[in-house]
């Protein structure tokens, strides 16, 4: 945790309490903003103003004998693709340059009621399609531990945010790995829930049958208490689960004795650091010290992960982006016929992935094309959801290297399959549907390493008692003081 920084749930008691102002509170945060954000840039908007008046409000409330709410005075960042009445979001895309929501995504509604204290909007690879952050209109964000080297992607700012100490918690999106891969790249904690657990509505759209919102925190237990603020149905996501969202937090302190754990074996090998490999196999052996049972076991499917979502994404993509045409929203280039100002639009308006990846979608759709590319792919993702039900069959949760590597130089990667490669151990889970998370566990050359936790549909209970097992035992160094 950064230098003087406090936990959610500490902050939230002291307020909540009267110990502390959520004011002062917000001041701190904001100072540590001011103070650090030239050079790490997580956010496209810091909400100074609202932020104050918002903890004005807390703060009178509490005076006031109010419940406030879990999160009474707590500031969070949110990832510039969730929707905030009238705080433009740009999904850091020039395509919606101008363009400022008419309604509050669920998440945030729900976090404004759990007492929670928005500071701003954060970068990310534009339409959330990257792994570094570099894909934004707006410039990059930089790893708050080493401000050479990208924060991961694609919710960079996020991650970054949080690390830096500009916020104890944050939201992100994760369709193929996008709050994982940075949650490791920067040493906090990152968690995509089961599909269907938060509800994505105001989540602007990305790969819809793949999207998630979920929290970053610097502790296991600030994130549960982030996600069980935003889990639940809602009637307004047709594809939000219709069941109460478990009970976390009061798991926390259960063990690990007696649960099964499973590394996935086609995770530690090819294409992953022996660094990053040695981590897991030290993360696996602390849980076997701490009563956990611990073997390896084959996921096969796993390995055409990157290969099938690399169509189904950029083929949901392809049809969720076509309303950016310059009549409905943000950008609008003019030209002599709306054809024209459609295609003089979306030339001007998007970057180079995201134009990649809708050709890619649009061709992987095409007549003719479709069954070839799009449904083979579908069949590959039933593949990938057969092969993790019969590995939970035998374990309760499966390990494995959240990225293959620790956190690489800006500018070092050119090549957009190598940089999808970043991808490779998170993405299966999105195909499946299922929750897992990044935890910090030990350093490589001082660069934070994160394990991977994955679990069964709703298994966020077991995922986040190992999570807690292995913040528990993580060497000091995973969570060191940011140097910048
Ligand atoms: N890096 C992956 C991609 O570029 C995943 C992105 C995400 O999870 N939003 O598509």
């Amino acid at each position: 945790m950064t230098a003087g920084a406090q936990s959610a749930v500490t902050i939230a008691a002291e307020v909540r309490s009267g110990s502390r102002s959520a004011s002062s509170v917000v001041d701190e945060h904001l100072a540590r903003i001011e103070g650090a954000e030239p050079s790490v840039h997580a956010f496209n908007e810091v909400t100074a103003d609202a932020a104050r008046a918002a903890a004005a409000e807390v703060d009178r409330r509490v005076a006031a004998g109010d419940d406030v709410g879990p999160l009474a005075g707590v500031p969070i960042a949110l990832k510039d693709n969730l929707c905030t009445l009238g705080v433009p979001t740009t999904c850091s895309s020039r395509i919606l340059e101008g363009w400022v929501p008419p309604y509050d995504a669920t998440v945030v509604s729900r976090l404004a009621a759990a007492g929670a204290i928005s500071v701003g909007k954060t970068n990310l690879d534009e339409f959330a399609m990257g792994s570094s952050t570099e894909n934004s209109a707006f410039g990059p964000t930089r790893n708050p531990r080493d401000t050479s080297r990208v924060p991961g992607g694609s919710s960079g700012g996020s991650a970054a945010a949080v690390a830096a100490g500009f916020a104890p918690i944050s939201l992100g999106s994760d369709t193929g790995g996008s709050i994982r891969q940075p949650a490791a790249f920067c040493g906090v904690v990152g968690v995509k829930p089961t599909y269907g657990l938060v509800s994505r509505y105001g989540l602007i759209a990305f790969a819809s049958s793949l999207d998630q919102i979920g929290p970053f925190a610097t502790t296991v237990h600030d994130a549960a208490q982030l996600l069980e603020v935003i889990a639940g149905h809602d009637p307004y996501d047709a594809t939000s689960i219709p069941e109460p969202a478990p009970s976390i937090v009061e798991h926390l302190d259960d063990g690990v004795q007696g649960l099964r754990v499973g590394i996935v074996t086609e995770l530690m090998g090819d294409g992953i650091s022996p660094a990053v490999t040695a981590r897991v196999r030290e993360a696996a052996d602390a849980l076997a010290a701490a009563g956990a049972t611990v073997e390896e076991v084959s996921v096969p499917a796993v390995t055409y992960g990157l290969s099938a979502y690399y169509l189904i994404a950029p083929a949901e993509a392809s049809s969720n982006l076509a309303r950016y045409d310059g009549v409905r929203y943000g950008l609008r280039v003019d030209a002599a016929t709306t054809n024209e100002m459609m295609v003089a639009s979306r030339t001007a308006g998007f970057g180079d992935e995201v134009k990649r990846r809708i050709m890619l979608g649009t061709y992987a759709l095409s007549a003719g094309y479709y069954d070839a590319f799009y449904g083979k792919a579908q069949k590959v993702r039933t593949l990938i959801c057969r092969d993790f039900e019969a590995a939970y069959e035998r374990f309760d949760v499966l390990l494995s290297p959240t990225a293959p590597t620790t956190a690489f130089e800006v500018g070092a990667i050119h090549d957009p399959l190598t940089m999808y490669l970043n991808d490779i151990c998170t993405i299966p889970t999105n195909l499946a549907g299922h929750p897992a998370m990044s935890v910090p566990f030990g350093t490589d050359e001082g660069l934070p390493v994160g394990v991977q936790v994955l679990a069964p549909s709703l298994g966020e209970v077991p995922m986040f008692r190992v999570a807690a097992a292995l913040e528990a035992a993580a060497p000091a160094s995973s969570t060191a003081e940011v140097t910048s």
